[in-house]
Protein backbone atom coordinates (compact mmCIF):
# COMPACT_ATOMS: atom_id res chain seq x y z
CA UNK A 1 0.00 0.00 0.00
CA UNK A 2 2.84 2.14 0.49
CA UNK A 3 5.30 1.93 -2.63
CA UNK A 4 9.07 3.77 -2.72
CA UNK A 5 10.65 3.90 -6.35
CA UNK A 6 14.05 5.09 -6.51
CA UNK A 7 14.11 7.20 -3.56
CA UNK A 8 16.42 9.37 -2.96
CA UNK A 9 17.35 11.66 -0.71
CA UNK A 10 20.44 14.74 -1.16
CA UNK A 11 20.20 17.47 1.64
CA UNK A 12 21.01 20.85 0.81
CA UNK A 13 24.52 20.62 2.44
CA UNK A 14 25.69 18.09 -0.27
CA UNK A 15 25.26 15.22 2.33
CA UNK A 16 23.94 11.69 0.59
CA UNK A 17 21.48 10.69 3.38
CA UNK A 18 19.61 8.34 0.76
CA UNK A 19 20.83 5.87 -1.92
CA UNK A 20 17.72 5.22 -4.61
CA UNK A 21 16.10 3.20 -2.27
CA UNK A 22 13.21 0.42 -3.39
CA UNK A 23 10.57 -0.46 -0.66
CA UNK A 24 6.81 -2.05 -0.98
CA UNK A 25 5.01 -2.28 2.71
CA UNK A 26 1.53 -3.93 2.30
CA UNK A 27 -1.30 -2.87 4.48
CA UNK A 28 -1.17 -3.72 7.74
CA UNK A 29 2.44 -4.57 8.38
CA UNK A 30 4.46 -3.92 11.59
CA UNK A 31 8.11 -3.14 10.00
CA UNK A 32 11.29 -1.88 11.77
CA UNK A 33 13.24 0.04 10.10
CA UNK A 34 17.13 -0.98 11.76
CA UNK A 35 20.31 0.71 11.70
CA UNK A 36 22.58 3.01 14.18
CA UNK A 37 22.89 6.67 14.10
CA UNK A 38 23.04 8.35 10.91
CA UNK A 39 22.21 5.43 9.06
CA UNK A 40 18.80 7.18 7.37
CA UNK A 41 16.09 6.00 9.17
CA UNK A 42 14.57 9.44 9.86
CA UNK A 43 15.32 10.46 6.59
CA UNK A 44 13.48 6.96 4.73
CA UNK A 45 10.71 7.99 7.54
CA UNK A 46 10.22 11.77 6.35
CA UNK A 47 10.13 11.20 2.85
CA UNK A 48 6.84 8.39 3.45
CA UNK A 49 5.32 11.30 5.10
CA UNK A 50 6.37 13.71 2.52
CA UNK A 51 8.22 16.15 4.86
CA UNK A 52 11.58 15.40 3.12
CA UNK A 53 11.26 15.62 -0.81
CA UNK A 54 13.76 13.13 -2.61
CA UNK A 55 15.65 14.48 -5.11
CA UNK A 56 14.54 11.54 -7.27
CA UNK A 57 11.94 9.11 -6.66
CA UNK A 58 8.43 8.56 -6.11
CA UNK A 59 6.59 7.99 -2.73
CA UNK A 60 2.78 6.38 -3.92
CA UNK A 61 -0.19 5.88 -1.64
CA UNK A 62 -2.19 3.12 -2.18
CA UNK A 63 -4.17 3.61 -5.28
CA UNK A 64 -3.45 7.46 -4.78
CA UNK A 65 -0.58 7.97 -6.62
CA UNK A 66 2.51 9.82 -5.76
CA UNK A 67 2.18 12.04 -2.90
CA UNK A 68 4.10 14.60 -4.06
CA UNK A 69 1.45 14.88 -6.95
CA UNK A 70 0.09 18.53 -5.73
CA UNK A 71 -0.10 20.37 -2.20
CA UNK A 72 -3.52 18.39 -1.82
CA UNK A 73 -2.55 14.83 -2.19
CA UNK A 74 0.62 16.10 0.27
CA UNK A 75 -2.11 17.23 2.93
CA UNK A 76 -4.51 14.07 2.43
CA UNK A 77 -1.38 11.84 2.66
CA UNK A 78 -0.37 13.93 5.95
CA UNK A 79 -3.83 13.42 7.24
CA UNK A 80 -4.19 9.57 7.01
CA UNK A 81 -0.47 9.30 8.71
CA UNK A 82 -0.15 9.40 12.27
CA UNK A 83 3.70 10.35 13.21
CA UNK A 84 5.14 9.50 16.69
CA UNK A 85 8.55 11.12 17.88
CA UNK A 86 11.62 10.23 19.61
CA UNK A 87 10.84 13.37 21.98
CA UNK A 88 7.21 13.02 22.17
CA UNK A 89 6.17 16.51 21.35
CA UNK A 90 3.58 16.82 23.73
CA UNK A 91 2.04 20.30 25.02
CA UNK A 92 3.48 19.99 28.85
CA UNK A 93 0.70 22.70 30.34
CA UNK A 94 -1.62 20.85 28.25
CA UNK A 95 -3.57 17.62 29.89
CA UNK A 96 -3.17 14.56 28.20
CA UNK A 97 -6.62 14.71 27.51
CA UNK A 98 -5.80 18.01 25.42
CA UNK A 99 -3.17 16.91 23.82
CA UNK A 100 -4.87 13.51 22.51
CA UNK A 101 -7.40 15.88 21.27
CA UNK A 102 -4.91 17.63 18.76
CA UNK A 103 -4.81 14.58 17.14
CA UNK A 104 -8.76 15.27 16.29
CA UNK A 105 -8.02 18.55 15.29
CA UNK A 106 -5.18 17.22 12.39
CA UNK A 107 -7.91 14.83 10.97
CA UNK A 108 -10.33 17.69 10.60
CA UNK A 109 -9.65 20.37 8.19
CA UNK A 110 -7.99 23.16 8.90
CA UNK A 111 -10.78 25.87 9.20
CA UNK A 112 -12.83 23.29 10.58
CA UNK A 113 -10.05 23.17 13.52
CA UNK A 114 -11.15 26.44 14.11
CA UNK A 115 -13.88 25.87 15.87
CA UNK A 116 -15.13 24.01 19.02
CA UNK A 117 -14.71 20.44 18.81
CA UNK A 118 -17.88 18.07 18.61
CA UNK A 119 -18.35 15.71 21.73
CA UNK A 120 -17.52 12.54 19.57
CA UNK A 121 -14.07 13.75 19.42
CA UNK A 122 -14.00 14.05 23.07
CA UNK A 123 -15.03 10.51 23.09
CA UNK A 124 -12.38 9.29 20.67
CA UNK A 125 -9.79 10.67 22.54
CA UNK A 126 -10.66 9.48 25.85
CA UNK A 127 -10.97 5.59 23.88
CA UNK A 128 -7.63 6.61 22.23
CA UNK A 129 -6.06 7.13 26.03
CA UNK A 130 -7.82 4.08 27.39
CA UNK A 131 -5.87 2.11 24.60
CA UNK A 132 -2.85 2.59 26.33
CA UNK A 133 -4.15 2.30 29.26
CA UNK A 134 -4.00 6.06 30.63
CA UNK A 135 -7.43 7.19 31.06
CA UNK A 136 -7.04 7.65 34.94
CA UNK A 137 -4.42 10.03 33.90
CA UNK A 138 -6.83 11.55 31.71
CA UNK A 139 -6.83 15.01 33.26
CA UNK A 140 -2.97 15.53 34.44
CA UNK A 141 -0.83 17.26 32.53
CA UNK A 142 1.46 16.38 30.25
CA UNK A 143 4.64 17.11 31.75
CA UNK A 144 3.95 15.69 35.47
CA UNK A 145 3.48 12.13 33.18
CA UNK A 146 6.52 9.98 32.97
CA UNK A 147 8.95 9.24 29.94
CA UNK A 148 6.64 5.93 29.12
CA UNK A 149 3.64 7.02 29.97
CA UNK A 150 3.98 10.66 27.53
CA UNK A 151 5.01 8.34 25.00
CA UNK A 152 2.23 6.58 25.28
CA UNK A 153 0.34 10.19 25.34
CA UNK A 154 1.91 10.27 21.67
CA UNK A 155 0.32 6.97 20.45
CA UNK A 156 -3.11 7.79 21.67
CA UNK A 157 -2.70 11.30 20.05
CA UNK A 158 -1.31 9.40 16.80
CA UNK A 159 -4.19 7.36 17.12
CA UNK A 160 -7.17 9.43 17.56
CA UNK A 161 -6.48 11.16 14.08
CA UNK A 162 -7.26 7.35 12.04
CA UNK A 163 -4.33 7.16 10.34
CA UNK A 164 -3.91 4.02 7.84
CA UNK A 165 0.01 4.68 8.70
CA UNK A 166 1.80 4.96 11.88
CA UNK A 167 5.05 6.53 11.24
CA UNK A 168 7.17 6.26 14.87
CA UNK A 169 10.91 7.42 14.97
CA UNK A 170 13.02 6.12 17.67
CA UNK A 171 9.90 5.91 20.16
CA UNK A 172 11.47 4.24 22.43
CA UNK A 173 15.14 5.75 22.06
CA UNK A 174 14.81 7.99 25.39
CA UNK A 175 13.25 5.13 27.68
CA UNK A 176 14.25 2.83 29.23
CA UNK A 177 14.19 -0.92 28.67
CA UNK A 178 11.00 -1.73 30.70
CA UNK A 179 8.93 1.85 29.93
CA UNK A 180 10.51 1.01 25.84
CA UNK A 181 8.93 -2.48 25.69
CA UNK A 182 5.58 -1.18 26.93
CA UNK A 183 5.56 1.25 24.34
CA UNK A 184 6.37 -0.55 21.54
CA UNK A 185 4.04 -3.76 22.79
CA UNK A 186 0.69 -0.94 22.89
CA UNK A 187 1.94 0.56 19.16
CA UNK A 188 2.12 -3.11 18.04
CA UNK A 189 -1.37 -4.13 19.50
CA UNK A 190 -3.22 -1.26 18.29
CA UNK A 191 -1.61 -1.36 14.96
CA UNK A 192 -2.28 -5.43 14.29
CA UNK A 193 -6.03 -4.52 16.10
CA UNK A 194 -7.00 -1.30 13.89
CA UNK A 195 -5.01 -3.13 10.93
CA UNK A 196 -2.75 0.03 10.52
CA UNK A 197 0.41 -0.35 8.79
CA UNK A 198 2.79 0.97 11.09
CA UNK A 199 6.90 1.95 9.91
CA UNK A 200 9.18 2.07 13.38
CA UNK A 201 12.52 3.09 13.66
CA UNK A 202 15.07 1.58 16.50
CA UNK A 203 18.53 0.95 16.88
CA UNK A 204 17.86 -2.13 18.95
CA UNK A 205 17.92 -5.56 17.59
CA UNK A 206 16.23 -7.14 20.14
CA UNK A 207 13.06 -5.03 20.46
CA UNK A 208 12.91 -5.30 16.18
CA UNK A 209 13.29 -9.19 16.59
CA UNK A 210 10.67 -9.10 19.00
CA UNK A 211 7.67 -6.68 17.15
CA UNK A 212 8.61 -6.53 13.51
CA UNK A 213 6.92 -8.71 10.67
CA UNK A 214 9.44 -6.84 8.57
CA UNK A 215 13.08 -5.98 9.55
CA UNK A 216 14.70 -3.37 7.02
CA UNK A 217 18.07 -3.03 8.09
CA UNK A 218 19.61 0.41 6.88
CA UNK A 219 23.44 1.30 7.07
CA UNK A 220 24.76 4.76 5.11
CA UNK A 221 21.97 5.42 3.57
CA UNK A 222 21.14 1.68 1.82
CA UNK A 223 19.46 -1.10 2.64
CA UNK A 224 21.50 -3.86 3.81
CA UNK A 225 18.72 -6.57 4.95
CA UNK A 226 14.93 -6.89 4.39
CA UNK A 227 13.49 -9.81 5.72
CA UNK A 228 11.75 -11.43 8.83
CA UNK A 229 13.41 -11.63 12.58
CA UNK A 230 14.11 -15.04 11.84
CA UNK A 231 15.95 -14.82 8.57
CA UNK A 232 17.85 -11.67 10.61
CA UNK A 233 18.75 -13.67 13.21
CA UNK A 234 20.21 -16.46 10.71
CA UNK A 235 22.11 -14.08 8.80
CA UNK A 236 24.06 -12.65 12.34
P1 LIG B 1 19.12 8.13 11.39
O1 LIG B 1 17.67 8.46 11.55
O2 LIG B 1 19.33 6.68 11.03
O3 LIG B 1 19.95 8.54 12.56
P2 LIG B 1 19.21 10.33 9.49
O4 LIG B 1 18.23 10.06 8.41
O5 LIG B 1 18.82 11.26 10.57
O6 LIG B 1 19.67 8.93 10.13
O7 LIG B 1 20.56 10.86 8.87
C1 LIG B 1 21.15 10.32 7.70
C2 LIG B 1 22.29 11.22 7.26
O8 LIG B 1 21.78 12.47 6.83
C3 LIG B 1 23.27 11.55 8.37
O9 LIG B 1 24.56 11.65 7.78
C4 LIG B 1 22.80 12.89 8.87
O10 LIG B 1 23.87 13.62 9.42
C5 LIG B 1 22.29 13.54 7.61
N1 LIG B 1 21.17 14.47 7.83
C6 LIG B 1 20.01 14.21 8.46
N2 LIG B 1 19.19 15.28 8.45
C7 LIG B 1 19.84 16.25 7.78
C8 LIG B 1 19.52 17.59 7.42
N3 LIG B 1 18.34 18.15 7.72
N4 LIG B 1 20.44 18.28 6.72
C9 LIG B 1 21.62 17.74 6.40
N5 LIG B 1 21.99 16.48 6.68
C10 LIG B 1 21.12 15.74 7.38
P1 LIG C 1 2.06 -13.75 5.97
O1 LIG C 1 0.89 -13.95 5.06
O2 LIG C 1 2.23 -14.83 7.00
O3 LIG C 1 2.18 -12.38 6.51
P2 LIG C 1 3.86 -13.19 3.78
O4 LIG C 1 4.12 -14.18 2.70
O5 LIG C 1 2.99 -12.04 3.52
O6 LIG C 1 3.35 -14.01 5.06
O7 LIG C 1 5.26 -12.66 4.34
C1 LIG C 1 6.27 -13.55 4.75
C2 LIG C 1 7.44 -12.74 5.24
O8 LIG C 1 7.98 -11.99 4.15
C3 LIG C 1 7.00 -11.76 6.27
O9 LIG C 1 7.36 -12.22 7.56
C4 LIG C 1 7.72 -10.49 5.95
O10 LIG C 1 8.85 -10.35 6.79
C5 LIG C 1 8.23 -10.66 4.55
N1 LIG C 1 7.52 -9.76 3.62
C6 LIG C 1 6.23 -9.47 3.59
N2 LIG C 1 5.93 -8.61 2.62
C7 LIG C 1 7.10 -8.38 1.97
C8 LIG C 1 7.44 -7.58 0.85
N3 LIG C 1 6.56 -6.86 0.17
N4 LIG C 1 8.74 -7.58 0.46
C9 LIG C 1 9.65 -8.30 1.13
N5 LIG C 1 9.37 -9.08 2.18
C10 LIG C 1 8.11 -9.11 2.61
Amino acid sequence: MLTLQDVAVTYANGVAALAPTSLSIPKGRFLVLLGPSGAGKSTLLRCMNGLVRPVQGEVIAGGRGSIFRSHKTLREHRRRTGMIFQQHHLIGRLSALQNVLMGRIAEHNALRSMLPLPRTDRLIALQALERVGLLDRALHRADQLSGGQQQRVGIARAMAQRPEIILADEPVASLDPVAGERVLADLHRICREDGITAIVSLHQVDLARRFADRIIGLSSGRIIFDGSPAQLGASM
